[in-house]
């Protein structure tokens, strides 16, 4: 049998695994078996593991299989896994109390060091996800402008509020339809999508929209179509043509914030949103978001002012300890980012050449710690060209690269992300482990 199709057997014989006795209950019991789509493994069609513990740059499956992990929690876990500093704060805060439903000095700990560390941003609420974040700051956006269009760009995710589950029409500036069963046209109507890294689908949509557009939501650097860069002056190009037709913009910086740099992807770039989201790292593996920016802006935000938005659990003490912990960590060690961005080097330019030697055709998107192997011979600069990649051929290299205990993004459009307890140790067993196989048809 061709090692490359080796999967099928695995899968075959996964029944008689525990990841495999727990997903056929969790059919049962969870619609997929799993609580966020992506962990079902569709995409490289094989039954997901089941994950027990996770530390440093490993985790270890129900069966006790070991993987080297580079989906990070989809970047949570940029210390590695079961970091010491954030275990112990989330421990210590836990004694005290979990939830109290009213306000707690970790919160005024928190704001600080966010609005300290992040250039735009004046004002922070706190949220329980991404999801959260992008929503409210839509609202915000809205309440503040008095206008309802949005824009969003092909390819950019941003949550699964109704809003931003859309794609598309079938012009590109017509009117974006539903992405999901359950998302209302009506909803869907004031959302204009445009596309990545072209300016002028933006300024089309400002003329045919003028005085409409509450504001452009953007990933700085895109992550959720693999990971794709902006272009040399596509931010800066945004900036202005929000700046000019009175439209907020809004970074979407859930997995660039504290990614890219302490500053996330507005400090590297140099541009200032007027709003900006966070989530993913900002809690160290808790449920937590943040959205911010303007304090002009920000007092619209209730009790200050009259955009209602609110959270039981927003703030909580233990949560709150957990990012406080990492994001510490992180400020007080900056050379760790220069640490991971070696290190995802020495990972993608090691699969390049791998793959090149095999005369296989791929394209590494990538820019600090995340990045993306697309399987396609042309570059990769938006949601129709990343469509391009050979999705069948990712299957079957994350499938064999799983088998030899490797574990990336279980899906061709995912960024895979680098944490600083990956170590030239692990960088090595991987590019070992990716030499061994076949990826020619
Ligand atoms: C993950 C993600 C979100 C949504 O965050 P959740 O915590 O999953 O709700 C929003 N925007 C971007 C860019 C993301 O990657």
């Amino acid at each position: 049998m061709n090692r490359l199709f080796h999967s099928e057997s695995k899968a075959e014989g996964a029944c008689g695994t525990a990841s495999g006795a727990l997903f056929a209950e969790a059919k049962t019991l969870i619609p997929g078996g799993v609580n966020s789509p992506v962990r079902a493994f569709r995409s490289v069609n094989r039954p997901p593991l089941f994950i027990q513990s996770a530390d440093g740059a490993y985790m270890t499956d129900a069966d006790g299989n070991r993987y080297i992990d580079y989906v990070c929690s989809w970047g949570p876990a940029i210390l590695g896994h079961n970091h010491p500093v954030v275990r112990e704060a989330v421990c210590k805060a836990a004694q005290s109390g979990l939830s109290f439903g009213a306000a707690t000095e970790a919160e005024v700990v928190m704001a600080r060091l966010l609005t300290s560390l992040v250039p735009a941003l004046e004002m922070v609420r706190m949220v329980n996800s991404g999801t959260e974040a992008t929503m409210s700051a839509l609202r915000v956006a809205r309440g503040f402008t008095g206008r309802d269009k949005i824009v969003k760009f092909a390819g950019c995710y941003h949550g699964h509020s109704d809003a931003l589950l859309v794609k598309a029409g079938s012009g590109l500036l017509s009117e974006a339809r539903p992405d999901s069963a359950g998302v209302s046209a009506a909803c869907a109507r004031d959302t204009l999508v445009a596309r990545y890294n072209d300016l002028d689908s933006v300024s089309r949509l400002f003329e045919r929209h003028k005085g409409e557009i509450a504001a452009v939501i953007v990933e700085p650097v895109a992550a959720n179509m693999g990971v794709v860069l902006p272009a040399e002056g596509f931010l800066v190009g945004l900036r202005s043509l929000c700046t000019a037709a009175g439209a907020l913009l809004i970074f979407d910086e859930v997995i660039t914030g504290f990614r890219l740099g302490l500053g996330g992807a507005q400090d590297l770039f140099g541009i200032a949103p007027d709003l900006s989201c966070f989530g993913k790292i900002i809690g160290g593996g808790m449920p937590v978001g943040a959205y911010g920016g303007r304090r002009a802006i920000m007092e619209m935000v209730s009790p200050a002012g009259p955009v209602y938005q609110a959270g039981t659990l927003s703030g909580n003490p233990v949560a709150m300890a957990a990012g406080i912990a990492q994001l510490g960590f992180l400020r007080d060690h900056p050379e760790i980012y220069p640490a991971l961005e070696k290190t995802a080097d020495a990972l993608f330019t090691g699969l390049a050449e791998i793959a090149q030697q095999k005369g296989a055709h791929c394209v590494i998107n990538k820019i600090g710690s995340i990045g993306s192997l697309f399987w396609t011979d042309e570059p990769v600069f938006d949601l129709d060209s990343a469509m391009k990649a050979d999705t069948a051929r990712y299957a079957a290299y994350f499938n064999f690269m799983l088998e030899q205990g490797i574990y990336q993004a279980p899906a061709q459009f995912e960024a895979m992300f680098i944490s600083a307890a990956h170590t030239q140790i692990e960088i090595d067993k991987t590019l070992t482990a990716c030499a061994s196989g076949a990826f020619c048809p």
